[in-house]
């Protein structure tokens, strides 16, 4: 059966990686976010591409994604879960050796009775509002938890992919009076926050976005090729529509690719009639609106049709589409669906 195939370029993943640590200020490690399947495209086999390009520090959101990360990176690197410790998480954190970064008081207290002993990390709130302790919670706790050796002080910024916004100084501000003198590796930038500049890079680095060469690191190397089946051509006359609603009624004789993906894949119903496919160097219009699992292509011009055209690839990345979509950058990769056939180079 013809299947989509989301082709992964791990070297390309590996060197935007390197791009980003070279950016980054000296003494400045590197880490990688690779939470939500490390953006769709894979968790174990990005993580692993990492490591071997020299990242020793991995983020995921949930201490269940860690499951598959430290089966890939082995016993060594660190894993930090910025969820934090959850009810029910502290069997996964114990046996998989995983280091959360605990974001309230309630979170340092079950850390503490449940795992005493056990690694952590802190997560502050500097002003973005959505996870971590206040201002008023950390001075009220920062003597007692200092005691304990956190081995990693994280913050978040809000607005880094805006240099000029007031946010980012405002932020950095906060984390300094927050966390100078503490003695305690520090974190708060990820790919916006690198761009930023070496104020903002502290000791460690958590880049996501960034690795996949999407904005606000659109000068990295695009990783992804997204190539989807032809499962059917359609000769159609003039006058007649294709596709639901008869969005699109075509003009003259035309020759209608129907293709196997559709927005149950990631293909977000706002493509409609917007995206464009590739044949090699050939743009061939989507036409009609996006059903659940097929779109239709106007593939006249073509001298020949091939087995497949590319809807993500050098021509039209990841921030095209979303452009195409009204969405971000994000929300394409962690859309692409898992009835893709990832394969990897
Ligand atoms: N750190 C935290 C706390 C995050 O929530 C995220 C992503 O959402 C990242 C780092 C990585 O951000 P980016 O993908 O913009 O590099």
């Amino acid at each position: 059966m013809a299947t989509a195939r989301l082709s992964i370029d791990l070297d390309a993943i590996a060197a935007n990686w390197r791009r980003l640590d070279s950016m980054s200020a000296p003494g400045t490690q590197t880490g990688a976010v690779v939470k939500a399947d490390a953006y769709g495209c894979g968790a174990g086999p990005v993580a692993a591409a990492l490591a071997r390009a020299g990242a020793r520090r991995f983020f995921v959101a949930l201490a269940e994604e860690a499951i598959t990360v430290r089966d890939a990176l082995g016993p060594g690197p660190q894993i930090n879960v910025l969820s934090g410790h959850m009810p029910g998480d502290a069997r996964l954190i114990r046996d998989l050796d995983l280091t959360p970064m605990l974001n309230s008081i309630e979170q340092i207290m079950r850390h503490a009775e449940g795992l005493p002993g056990h690694p952590f990390g802190i997560q502050l709130d500097t002003g973005m509002n959505r996870l971590g302790l206040e201002m008023s919670e950390w001075e009220a706790v920062a003597p007692m938890v200092l005691e304990l050796g956190p081995e990693l002080i994280m913050s978040h910024l809000c607005c880094a992919d805006e240099p000029d916004h007031p946010m980012n100084d405002e932020q950095l501000g906060a984390f300094h009076a927050m966390t100078d003198g503490c003695g305690v590796p520090r974190s708060l930038s990820a790919t916006g926050g690198i761009l930023l500049g070496e104020r903002f890079h502290f000791d460690l680095t958590r880049p996501g976005i960034g690795l996949h060469g999407a904005r606000p690191f659109a000068a990295g190397l695009p990783a992804l090729r997204l190539s989807l089946p032809v499962i059917q051509l359609r000769e159609v006359a003039e006058g007649e529509i294709v596709g639901y609603g008869g969005t699109w009624q075509a003009e003259g004789p035309t020759l209608v690719a129907t293709l196997s993906a559709g927005y149950a894949d990631g293909l977000f119903r706002a493509l409609s009639g917007q995206a464009t496919l590739w044949a090699g160097d050939v743009p061939c219009p989507l036409i009609g609106r996006v059903s659940m699992d097929l779109i239709t292509v106007d593939v006249s011009h073509l001298e020949s049709v091939p087995d497949t055209l590319d809807i993500l690839g050098p021509h039209q990345r990841v921030d095209d589409l979303a452009d195409i979509a009204g969405t971000i950058g994000y929300e394409v990769m962690t859309a692409l669906g898992p009835r893709y056939l990832r394969t990897y180079s």
